[in-house]
């Protein structure tokens, strides 16, 4: 039976709360379900304010706006990312500028972020890759002695956490995903996460098409005007009702991950110490949320090898990212500090298994084809002679 990387999970709730939406009569943005996916997500990860946006792309694009970023700006981020986390900033007229990833949990490797800090310097975006919290503490401490903000692209890392801290909440801002290749879903959908106070008003007034709609409606102002720059980030009532019955499923579906991920991670564990490959790293201070199953072959070679294999028995795995540095436009739009040599090579070697909710049947045979086909490097003296 075909295996694909991704198959969305429905909760079975999804349609029936899209139907009170079409009852309530309430069809655009911040009706009863928005606002009761602000609520549940203030209380579950305690930022102070979460604002539904359409994707994270649009999270991230209004932190870049809240951020003030001005032609020239720079913005310290990995390479290895999604190309959101730059296109934000470009859209402003800033600058990426990428660093080098660790190479255990391949985030950005925030040893290396002090020495990307200019004068021109405005933000440092980490990015939670794989749901595995960056070094958030060390990645704070810099950005306050230089003055800078912090938005987390927490795109993959919904309600995992770091040092008990859900990640997303640890910055000044963060951004979430709700796309349906992410965890908990809404087809396209995202979140801002605000976590200092001093951006909240703001924050309101671009996403409603800068205009100060929500302090009119709170009986604030007695005029709604256009007050500011922005767009119209919001999503509407039927997205927060589909994303509704999946915030409250929430725990289930991250639980149901986390078990694929651990059979997985065991299954893989005798493949690791042959050294075919190697699994994933997590430091017992990082709470991830099995966002994603990734494996590291020991070549490119390897990893073409054994997609091709798995594809004909019918199981997608896939790869990401095209470095962002050595991407058109990221030459275009930003430049590297310093040497790129693990973002180079792991981009080269890293493979995703499927992971979905509802997997579980069928994990064993994922695993099977892994361990039939991949490129043993490590040949036994014995039988390399014979
Ligand atoms: C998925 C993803 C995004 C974009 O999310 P959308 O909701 O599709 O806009 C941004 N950054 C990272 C790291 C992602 O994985």
């Amino acid at each position: 039976m075909k295996i694909p990387f991704n198959k969305p999970y429905m909760t079975g709730k999804e349609l029936f709360y899209i139907a009170e939406a079409h009852f309530n009569g309430m069809l655009a943005g911040d009706g009863p379900f928005t606002k009761k996916c602000h609520t549940w997500l203030e209380k579950e990860t305690g930022t102070q304010k979460a604002l539904l946006t359409h994707s994270c792309t649009a999270a991230l694009e209004m932190a870049a706006i809240l951020a003030d970023i001005q032609p020239g700006d720079e913005v310290i981020m990995p390479s290895y990312t999604f190309v959101s986390t730059a296109n934000a900033f470009v859209l402003r007229g800033g600058v990426p500028v990428f660093v080098d990833i660790r190479p255990d949990t391949l985030n950005i490797d925030e040893s290396k972020i002090e020495a990307a800090i200019t004068p021109k310097t405005k933000a440092i975006v980490p990015v939670h890759y794989a749901g595995v919290g960056c070094e958030m503490d060390t990645i704070m401490e810099i950005a306050k002695r230089h003055n800078l903000l912090v938005i987390e692209d927490a795109a993959q890392g919904v309600f995992a956490k770091y040092k008990g801290k859900t990640l997303g909440t640890i910055g000044h801002l963060g951004a979430y995903s709700f796309h349906e290749t992410k965890n908990v879903i809404s087809g396209e959908g995202g979140a801002l996460l605000i976590n200092d106070a001093r951006f909240i008003e703001r924050a309101e007034m671009i996403r409603e098409k800068g205009t100060n709609r929500s302090q009119f409606f709170r009986g604030l102002v007695d005029k709604y005007t256009w007050v500011d720059v922005g767009s119209s980030y919001l999503p509407g009532e039927v997205i927060a009702a589909f994303l509704w019955a999946q915030l409250e499923d929430a725990g289930n579906i991250t639980q149901r991950r986390l078990n694929i991920w651990e059979h997985y991670h065991r299954g893989l564990h005798a493949l690791e110490r042959q050294g075919v490959l190697a699994r994933p790293i997590t430091p017992s201070h990082c709470q991830h949320n099995a966002h994603m199953y990734y494996i590291l072959l020991n070549s490119l070679d390897a990893r073409t090898k054994l997609i091709a294999q798995m594809r004909k028995q019918e199981i997608y795995p896939v790869f990401h990212y095209v470095p962002l540095h050595s991407s058109p436009a990221g030459k275009k739009y930003g430049r590297a500090h310093g040497e790129m040599t693990h973002t180079n090579d792991l981009s080269d070697r890293l493979l995703r298994l499927p992971m979905w909710t509802g997997l579980e049947p069928q994990m064993e045979q994922v695993l099977s084809v892994v361990f039939d086909h991949v490129d043993s490097k490590v040949v036994p003296i014995s039988k390399g002679r014979s």
